[in-house]
């Protein structure tokens, strides 16, 4: 069986101002360098106000840091928006793509996330391409068509197991307190590896995340579903003995 490294990720979405965004930061890192190898990547994903500084205080540990975003040009007049070489500009090596928070309120298409991951790639970035159902669409039966047409478009040909992360995200399960079953995180991700043996010669060694509601209680669970390389987190990654002990429950 292909031994994929599990990544732990945290995504801080609109939250943190700079004393908070670092102290959590350092405590991460230092955690990090006292407790050696866990056995899993880790990562944080802060707001692009702390990027700079958050790379700054985890250098030198293994918590690698990444954007929450990119923009599918170099440059340009696109206020407001970051370039992936921005973000490997200042010492990021990854960037979320497609978050269903960026699909709803930006109106961004899996198209579109094709584009910011091949953006990604060219930066020299890892992307972590984000799917997921809506409850609508699972309440329909639709959930694997839907995950797997979102897989399909928003991972671009170039795609390795290298340059690219998959999360699975149910759009429900996001900051809802609800989790999905272990069957339903299998099921998907089943399905997920399947597209992605089908389409890619890497297809097997890609790290599939799965991401809401993950926190301390349901962690381990979790990250023992077969195809669950580990997970993205965000209300659990803003205090550091939560977000810890998800990456604990990786050992
Ligand atoms: P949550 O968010 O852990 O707060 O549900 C996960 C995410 O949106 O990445």
């Amino acid at each position: 069986m292909t031994q994929r490294r599990p990544l732990i990720a945290g995504n801080w979405k609109m939250n943190c101002l700079r004393a908070d965004g670092l102290a959590l930061a350092s405590s991460l890192a230092a955690k990090a360098s006292e407790k050696g190898d866990l056995g899993c990547d880790i990562l944080v994903c802060p707001p692009a106000t702390l990027l700079s500084d958050v790379v700054g205080v985890t250098h030198g540990s293994v918590v690698a840091v990444g954007g929450q975003d990119c923009h599918v040009a170099i440059s340009g007049a696109h206020t407001g928006d970051l370039a992936a070489p921005m973000l490997t500009d200042i010492g990021a090596q990854y960037v979320l793509v497609g978050h269903s928070e960026r699909r709803a309120d930006h109106g961004e298409s899996s198209t579109d996330i094709r584009k910011k991951a091949i953006a990604a790639h060219d930066a020299g970035l890892i992307a972590v391409v984000c799917v997921g159902e809506t409850e609508e669409e699972r309440d329909l039966g639709a959930t694997l068509p839907v995950v797997n047409g979102q897989v399909a478009v928003s991972l671009p040909d170039g795609a390795t197991a290298k340059n690219t992360v998959v999360a699975y995200e149910p759009v429900w399960a996001i900051g809802t307190g609800r989790t999905a079953s272990v069957e339903e995180v299998a099921d998907v991700h089943r399905a997920i590896r399947a597209e992605l043996v089908k389409r890619f010669e890497d297809g097997n060694e890609f790290r599939i995340l799965y991401g809401g509601s993950v926190k301390p209680s349901n962690a381990k669970e979790l990250l023992g579903v077969e195809d669950v390389d580990g997970a993205l987190v965000g209300g659990a990654s803003l205090k550091v003995e939560d977000f810890w002990q998800i990456i604990e429950s990786c050992a």
